[in-house]
């Protein structure tokens, strides 16, 4: 049997200053499967959209619904447990800089540890394990013992991927996770994680900036202006008409 990992977006608002709303009424669903991206000019919403879903944001009004739950409405333990199974990679990797490559990626088990373990940093021998097997899986296995702040900002996104999948996440969120690398590396990134993501049937959300790189790797795009979505389907069916749309003039259009 399939779990049925799509999320339901209805009637969406955020507004973090009263009565000026950033998200303004998103209704989408988004498929349990592969990888959807959503693309759009800076400051259109992108990262509260995806940051509603995990609650780094708190949603002003609306529905997120996720294997029956309404995840805008959770809180306390129930917040947390939900929480713990989404994985989020980050612009900036948010690696503890001093810990060594290893650590970082068992940080990913500490919100299923008690309180007490995960204070002492008690992970279980099978953690450890399946750390090296990550580790190894995104190329990274003769780092285990360096410490984060050591690696190139391609070999940082490796352990921030590897530390979100390291939850065993039911859904993988991704803002701008190629945004601070170079062309070639946000190849490689993006192909990491469709890798992973297919592999384990991860359905990943991605804010991307780069179009040729999201129509590369999504089978979905959702293009967001001003709050809104104006575009969702296809990267085939991504015109230049639907990207004036997006991110308004036409000049840039090759
Ligand atoms: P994007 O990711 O598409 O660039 P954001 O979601 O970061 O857009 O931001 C959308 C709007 O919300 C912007 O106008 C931004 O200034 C505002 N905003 C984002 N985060 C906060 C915050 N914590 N407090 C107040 N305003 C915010
Ligand atoms: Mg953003």
């Amino acid at each position: 049997m399939t779990v049925d990992r799509s999320i339901q977006i209805r009637g969406l608002v955020k507004e973090y200053k009263r009565g000026v709303p950033v998200l303004k009424g998103i209704d989408l669903t988004i498929a349990g499967e592969g990888i959807t991206a959503i693309i759009g000019p800076s400051g259109t919403g992108k990262s509260t959209l995806i940051r509603c879903i995990n609650r780094l944001v708190e949603p002003t009004s609306g529905e997120i619904l996720f294997q029956g739950m309404d995840l805008a409405k959770l809180k306390g333990t129930e917040l947390r447990m939900a929480r713990r199974r989404i994985g989020m990679v980050f612009q900036e990797f948010n690696l503890v800089e001093r810990l060594t490559v290893m650590e970082n990626v068992l940080t990913g088990r500490l919100g299923y540890m008690s309180a007490f373990k995960a204070w002492l940093r008690k992970f279980t021998p099978e953690d450890i394990e399946e750390a090296f097997t990550l580790l190894d899986a995104v190329g990274l296995a003769s780092f285990a013992n360096q410490r984060a702040d050591a690696l190139s900002g391609g070999q940082r996104q490796r352990v921030g991927i590897a530390r979100a999948v390291m939850q065993h996440p039911e859904i993988l969120l991704a803002d701008e996770p190629t945004s601070s690398l170079d062309p070639k590396t946000s190849v490689e990134i993006m192909e990491l994680m469709a890798n992973l993501a297919g592999k384990r049937n991860i359905p990943v959300i991605v804010n991307i900036h780069n179009v040729a790189l999201a129509k590369r790797f999504c089978q979905r795009m959702i293009g967001m202006t001003g709050g809104k979505v104006v575009f969702d389907g296809t990267p085939s069916q991504l015109s230049d008409e639907n990207l004036k749309q997006i991110y308004g003039g036409e000049n840039w259009i090759e």
